[in-house]
């Protein structure tokens, strides 16, 4: 398993085709346990980074995880913008002066990305939060090494399962108990992350 630059730079650019395709979903999910923005968020925050991937050319995929991460965190506002900015910019440290990365390496970028938001939200497994999908997936590649199709399949597992838990983290744990019966739409976007992932792998 080895993923280039150029695969890694179409990650970037699918994910943000998948934020916009399902920004309606993403923001009507947020909707029922929270304010509704956030496919409006993931929808302007990974346009910004696919623009400025577009604009751009690294000479490592670690620089360009950064400048991702940065316009995240400067263009998304609420929890996801900062959350999923850390994620990357972890990420991005991991991957620094890389132009190719292998099953250890990406891992290695997963796992910093997890371990960043699980500081910056001080929200553990369960809470019905993005972490539901990301810490299964770490999990998995860590133990397995990375197989982008059994990632998606697991976060799209993961999220699902998402619906039957009561939030214990965010807006949406201001609903306590009636937070249940509704994915979590943090774990939605999460899921797509990993989509886009198995895609351009695949491609
Ligand atoms: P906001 O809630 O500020 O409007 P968004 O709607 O864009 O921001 O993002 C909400 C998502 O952020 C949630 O569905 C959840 O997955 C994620 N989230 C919120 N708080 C946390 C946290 N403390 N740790 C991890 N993820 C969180
Ligand atoms: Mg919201
Ligand atoms: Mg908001």
């Amino acid at each position: 398993m080895e993923l280039s630059a150029a695969v890694m730079k179409q990650w970037a650019l699918r994910i943000n085709e998948k934020m916009q395709e399902h920004k309606d979903k993403l923001s009507e999910l947020d909707q029922a346990i929270g304010d509704g923005d956030h496919g409006h968020n993931m929808a302007r925050g990974f346009q910004e980074a696919a623009n400025k991937v577009n604009d751009s050319s690294y000479d490592d995929i670690g620089t360009m995880y950064k400048d991702i991460a940065s316009t995240l965190i400067s263009k998304v506002g609420g929890a996801s913008g900062p959350l999923y900015g850390t994620a990357f910019l972890k990420a991005a440290n991991a991957w620094k002066g890389r132009d190719v990365l292998d099953s250890e390496a990406f891992t290695e970028g997963i796992e910093a990305a997890v371990g960043g938001i699980e500081t910056r939200g001080k929200a553990s497994f369960g809470d019905k939060t993005m972490l539901d999908v990301w810490i299964p997936v770490r999990d998995e590649m860590k133990e397995r090494g990375v197989d982008t199709e059994q990632a998606n399949k697991t976060a799209a597992k993961e999220a699902e399962a998402t619906i039957d838990r009561v939030a214990k983290k965010g807006r949406a744990s201001y609903l306590g108990e009636r937070s249940k019966g509704h994915m979590d739409p943090g774990a939605f976007s999460s899921q797509l992350v990993f989509e886009a992932l198995a895609e351009v792998y695949k491609e």
